[in-house]
């Protein structure tokens, strides 16, 4: 049946994916943003599709429409542009959160929250388990969008008890995909752009700080799945690919798989910078029945390919 579903956050890299996916299933999609990190060219495709509508607005201020289910993916994800307006990433978390937990309650709508693996801060738990508490600097650099997602937990929950809203939490660990923006300025993103130009490869620190990292397509399927799993299943749940790389790996293959001339230089490490994460995906495999299918080399070249039609 056709569902009517709002996507906050929809025009960014991986609200972009989720629209077009909820669309070919059928669905009604209203993707809202404000475009700060998001653009419009990730959705334009879909303009025609007389039941995709685009519109432009900020969580942080209330929203009113009659909707069967809310993806709440608005906020900037990138260290660089999160850190740019810090008390405005806090608000687009809390209020953000708040706006849209109070739209679904008013309207009987279940909603997902895009929660981040960057609640568990710089781990001392390895891998990380969802009933790990986290080891995150409250008054650090990255705390605004940490500590931001963090209180939003808090909110959805809470609305769950108080007021039996229907939530979801999915913790997703680092996405790559195309779509990324390519002045993003996380890892993946900004080693592409840098080995297609034959610009050098900036690793900060050592480069032996480590990720797990996630095709787009994979978390969308997890994260559909999560909003349609069984009632009085709330999260949080972790969904990424738990093959961990360095990051001085990660520049390696990126250099190969291009036939890039680039050469690698070190930038300092930035501060709270976690040194690893990797997600224990048993929970999403056993409520979920999901687990990652593309690996990395793959998904690599299919982000190489995309970024070659836009830089
Ligand atoms: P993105 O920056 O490409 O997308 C975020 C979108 O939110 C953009 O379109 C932006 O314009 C919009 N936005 C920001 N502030 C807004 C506001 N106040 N009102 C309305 N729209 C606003 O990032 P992304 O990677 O697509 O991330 C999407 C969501 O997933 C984010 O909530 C992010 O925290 C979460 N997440 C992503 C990753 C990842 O690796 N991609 C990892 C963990 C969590
Ligand atoms: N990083 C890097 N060079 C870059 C961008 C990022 O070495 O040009 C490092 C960064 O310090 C971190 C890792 O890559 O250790 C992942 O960074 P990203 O911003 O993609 O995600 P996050 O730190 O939020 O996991």
């Amino acid at each position: 049946m056709r569902k009517k579903i709002l996507i906050t956050g929809g025009a960014g890299f991986v609200g972009s994916h989720l629209c077009e996916r909820l669309l070919n299933e059928g669905n009604e999609v209203y993707c809202l943003d404000n475009y700060f990190t998001g653009q419009k060219k990730n959705v334009i495709h879909l303009l025609d599709n007389p039941y995709f509508e685009l519109i432009r607005h900020d969580v942080t201020t209330p929203f009113f429409i009659e909707v069967d289910q809310i993806y709440n993916l608005a906020c900037p994800a990138s260290p660089v542009h999160y850190q740019y307006n810090p008390i405005k990433t806090m608000k687009t978390s809390v209020m953000g959160a708040i706006n849209m937990l109070g739209l679904a309650k008013r309207v009987n709508a279940k909603i997902l929250q895009a929660s981040t693996s960057e609640v568990y801060g710089d781990p001392l738990v390895h891998p990380q388990t969802e009933s790990y508490w986290g080891h995150v600097n409250p008054i650090g650099d990255r705390a605004c969008y940490d500590e931001g997602k963090r209180s939003a937990e808090t909110l959805f929950v809470n609305y769950h008890k108080q007021n039996n809203v229907d939530i979801k939490i999915i913790r997703i660990f680092n996405t790559y995909g195309p779509n990324m923006h390519p002045h993003d300025g996380r890892v993946v993103s900004n080693f592409i752009v840098q080995a297609l130009q034959n610009q050098d490869i900036t690793v900060y620190g050592e480069g032996n700080q480590t990720r797990s990292f996630q095709y787009v397509d994979d978390l969308v399927e997890g994260m559909i799945r999560l909003m349609n799993s069984r009632d009085g299943f709330t999260g949080p749940v972790n969904v990424g690919n738990p093959n961990e790389f360095t990051i001085l790996e990660l520049a390696q293959k990126v250099i190969k798989l291009t036939g890039s001339k680039s050469k690698i230089i070190y930038k300092p490490l930035p501060s709270d910078d976690p040194m690893q994460r990797q997600p224990d995906i048993s929970l999403a495999k056993k409520e979920l029945d999901w687990s990652p299918k593309v690996q990395l080399d793959e998904g690599l070249i299919k982000t190489i390919s995309f970024f070659k039609t836009v830089i």
